[in-house]
């Protein structure tokens, strides 16, 4: 039954991996704005990462569910995978809505990095009429120095538009795709069953050096 749902956080990305960046994000959003549940959804195609290289969806859904299954209020959603094509935000805004219902606050969550280009978002006014909008500080990604037509373009949405501050966690699945690669620890980074995951299905390998500098050396 989803009715009795009245604050919605809706956590995207493209989760290959999942980690911890993304839970301590998450949860922060869930404590500060007293959502009833965090809803996750994974990426079918990322519009903003259609020449990158990007695992199968049913992997990344699958370590999403692994990663999230202890947070009674968490919850992973099969509507962007399912639904094909390319994943923008303000359809499976609109799809939330229609299924909360009006009454509904829907909280769309991302990180510092994903407001820099908010305004090359596919209707994204539209966006900021569906949803409040949270930008969890992300190491790296300052929210200090928008270019002027952002910030124009955000003071517009004031009401709508809140950043949070979240415990910092310099990590990104870039990073622990390459630690994987180059046989560095990921442990700690991501929840256990992720990293379990991870191995037994042998994602992330490919490239691996056949020899060389990889090892405990070349690991930070
Ligand atoms: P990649 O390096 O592949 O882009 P990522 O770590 O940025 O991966 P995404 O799946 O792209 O992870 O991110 C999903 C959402 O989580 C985005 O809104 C992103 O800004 C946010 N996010 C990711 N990592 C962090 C972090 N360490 N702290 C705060 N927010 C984060
Ligand atoms: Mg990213």
């Amino acid at each position: 039954m989803t009715n009795r749902i009245m604050r919605l956080g809706i956590m995207g990305g493209t989760f290959d991996p999942v980690h911890y960046g993304h839970l301590v994000t998450a949860e922060g959003a869930r404590y500060t704005f007293g959502l009833d549940q965090v809803l996750f959804v994974p990426a079918g195609k990322p519009p903003h990462k259609q020449n990158a290289q990007v695992s199968d969806p049913e992997h990344r859904y699958m370590m999403t569910v692994l990663a999230t299954l202890t947070n009674p209020y968490f919850e992973v959603s099969r509507l962007e995978i399912d639904r094909g094509g390319v994943s923008y935000t303000v359809d499976t805004l609109r799809t939330l809505r229609e299924q909360y219902g009006p009454e509904a606050e829907l909280f769309f969550i991302t990180g510092a990095d994903a407001i820099l280009d908010i305004t090359t978002w596919k209707d994204s006014d539209q966006c900021l009429a569906l949803a409040h909008f949270v930008a969890a500080t992300r190491p790296g990604f300052s929210l200090d120095h928008l270019p002027e037509s952002t910030r124009q373009w955000l003071a517009r949405y004031k009401d709508r538009f809140h950043i949070l501050r979240v415990p910092a966690m310099a990590i990104s699945s870039t990073e622990i795709r390459e630690r994987v690669r180059e046989g560095c620890s990921i442990r700690y980074l991501v929840p256990e069953p992720v990293e379990h995951y991870i191995r037994r299905q042998g994602l992330y390998l490919e490239h691996v050096p056949q020899s060389g500098t990889s090892g405990a050396n070349s690991c930070r």
